[in-house]
C-alpha cells in the first residue's frame, strides 16, 4: 500500500505497549500487561527525540468522526466536476483513490464512495485543538500543515516524567479520546527521517529510524523519498541513471554539485541521513498562497485577470489576519496537459497588500498570457516576516501610495460589513467560473 518496504531493524529487548504504555520485557508477540499486539520496541527508542506528527487523512477522518454513517463507508473529500481529491480515506484508498486524483477519476476507480466537500472551516479548527496538545507536550512545535508539525522534545523527559517515545505514544493516545481522530509518529534524530517514518505505518502508525540504521535504511529507498525530489527532478536523475539513495550515497558532493547545484549538496546530505535542520516554531507558514482550477480551460487577460484580483486579496487577507508579510511574490499556473509553470519576482520590500500582490501577479502573467489555456491559476507570497517593515510609503510611485491607501478604506469597510460589501473594479460580478482552492491532505 506504502512506497516504503524495508522497515528498520529493530532491537527486541526494549520497548513499550502502545495502548497500555506498560513496558516490556522479551520479545513476545503481546503485551504483557493487556494483550495488544501494538508493540514498539528500538534500540535507540529511548534516546530519540525528534517527532513528526501527521493526521490519518485528516478531512476525512473528522468527516466521519462527526457523521457516524460514513464509518465504514469509503469518504473521498473534494468537489466540482473537474475539482480533484483533497483527502481519501482508508477504505476508498484500498480502491486505488489517491490525493489530487482527478475526481472523476476517482469516481471511476470506486463508484459507491460518499463525496463531501471540504469544510475547511471546520477543519482548521480541529487542527488548531491538536496543536494546542502538541504545544502542551513542548514549546518546540514547526506546524508544516494543517495537520501535520514537527515537535522537539529534547529535555522534555522531566517534565513529562516519560522519555519523549512515551510521550508521543501518549498523545496518539489522548487525540484519539479526546479529539476522535488518529496520528501517525515519526520518531527519529532529525527532520528527515522523522517525517519519514511517520508515513511508514499509516494509519496509528509510529515508527522509529536510528542513528545506526539510518545509512543502511535511506540506501534501499527511492530518490523521491528525498525532501525536494518531486516528478520533474526525479525524472532528471532517472535520465542520468540514478533511482536510489544507494547510489548517491557513493557519489562524491563535488559531483553531485557540479551536476545538481545547490540540489547537490542537499541530496549528498540527505541521502547519508545528515539534516540538521531545527525545529523553529516561529515559521509557521513557508508562503500563503490562493489557487483556483477553472471549470473551463481559460487563457485571455480578460479571463486570467478577475482571477488574479479576486486571489490576490484573498492572499491579502490571510497575510493581514496573520500579522504577517511577504517579500517574493509567486505566480502559479497549470496547462491544460497538467504542467506546471511557477514564476516569481522579489519585491523591494515585504509586503500584505492585495494591490501589491495583484500588480506584481499582473506583470508575471502578462508573459505567459500567449495563448495558453490554463486549468489553474494561483498566486501567493514567501519569504514571510512579521508586518512590522511591511509596504514602507513609496515616494517614487505617488499612485501605488493611493491604492494602499484605498485599500485599507476597503479593508475597514469589509471588517465592518462583510466581503461582499466592497466589490474593486477587477473582480465584480466575476468568479462564476471560479471556486475556492482545494488544499490537499493525506
Ligand atoms: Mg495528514
Amino acid at each position: 500500500m506504502f512506497a516504503v518496504k524495508a522497515m528498520p531493524v529493530n532491537d527486541p529487548s526494549h520497548g513499550f505497549c502502545r495502548d497500555c504504555l506498560g513496558l516490556q520485557r522479551g520479545t513476545g508477540p503481546r503485551c504483557h500487561a493487556c494483550g495488544s499486539p501494538r508493540l514498539l520496541r528500538h534500540a535507540e527508542l529511548y534516546k530519540l527525540h525528534l517527532a513528526h506528527i501527521d493526521c490519518d487523512a485528516f478531512y476525512a477522518a473528522v468527516e466521519k468522526r462527526d457523521n457516524p454513517d460514513l464509518k465504514d463507508k469509503p469518504v473521498i473529500i473534494g468537489g466540482g466536476k473537474r475539482g480533484v481529491v483533497s483527502t481519501a480515506c482508508y477504505i476508498a484508498r484500498i480502491h486505488g483513490v489517491r490525493s489530487a486524483m482527478p475526481m472523476f477519476k476517482a469516481l471511476e476507480a470506486c463508484p459507491e464512495a460518499v463525496v463531501v466537500k471540504p469544510d475547511m472551516e471546520k477543519y482548521v479548527r480541529v487542527g488548531r485543538e491538536v496543536r494546542a496538545m502538541m504545544q502542551a507536550l513542548t514549546p518546540l512545535v514547526e506546524p508544516i500543515s494543517i495537520d501535520e508539525a514537527f515537535l522537539d522534545l529534547d529535555g522534555t523527559e522531566r517534565l513529562h516524567g516519560l522519555p519523549p517515545a512515551l510521550v508521543l505514544a501518549r498523545f496518539a493516545a489522548a487525540v484519539e479520546k479526546e479529539i476522535g481522530i488518529t496520528v501517525s509518529a515519526g520518531l527519529s534524530y532529525c527532520k528527515f527521517l522523522a517525517k519519514i517514518a511517520s508515513d511508514f505505518r499509516k494509519p496509528r502508525g509510529f515508527a522509529v529510524i536510528g542513528e545506526a540504521e539510518a545509512v543502511g535504511f535511506l540506501a534501499q529507498q527511492p530518490v523521491t523519498m528525498i525532501w525536494g525530489v518531486g516528478k520533474a527532478f526525479a525524472a532528471t536523475l532517472e535520465h542520468d541513471g540514478i533511482r536510489s539513495i544507494g547510489q548517491l550515497q557513493r557519489m562524491d558532493r563535488g559531483d553531485l554539485m557540479r551536476r545538481y547545484g545547490t540540489m547537490g549538496s542537499r541530496l549528498y546530505h540527505l541521502s547519508r541521513g545528515q539534516d540538521d535542520r531545527q525545529v523553529s516554531p516561529e515559521h509557521e507558514a513557508k508562503s500563503v498562497s490562493a489557487e483556483t482550477t477553472f471549470d473551463t480551460d481559460l487563457g485571455t487577460s480578460a479571463d486570467l485577470v478577475p482571477v488574479l484580483r479576486a486571489l490576490s486579496e484573498k492572499v491579502s487577507a490571510r497575510l493581514k489576519k496573520a500579522g504577517i508579510a511577504g517579500r517574493t511574490v509567486v505566480l502559479k499556473l497549470k496547462t491544460q496537459d497538467f504542467k506546471t509553470k511557477t514564476r516569481n519576482r522579489q519585491l523591494a520590500d515585504p509586503t500584505r497588500l492585495a494591490d501589491r500582490i495583484f500588480q506584481t501577479g499582473m506583470q508575471l502573467l502578462a508573459r505567459e498570457t500567449d495563448g495558453t489555456k490554463y486549468r489553474l491559476l494561483g498566486i501567493g507570497v514567501s519569504d514571510l516576516s512579521d508586518d512590522g517593515r511591511a509596504d514602507p510609503p513609496d515616494l517614487v510611485d505617488v499612485q501605488s501610495r493611493k491604492r494602499a491607501l484605498a485599500e485599507g478604506a476597503i479593508d475597514v469597510l469589509r471588517g465592518k460589513f462583510g466581503r461582499q460589501a466592497v466589490e474593486t473594479g477587477y473582480t465584480f460580478g466575476k468568479g462564476r467560473n471560479t471556486r475556492p482552492p482545494e488544499p490537499l491532505d493525506d
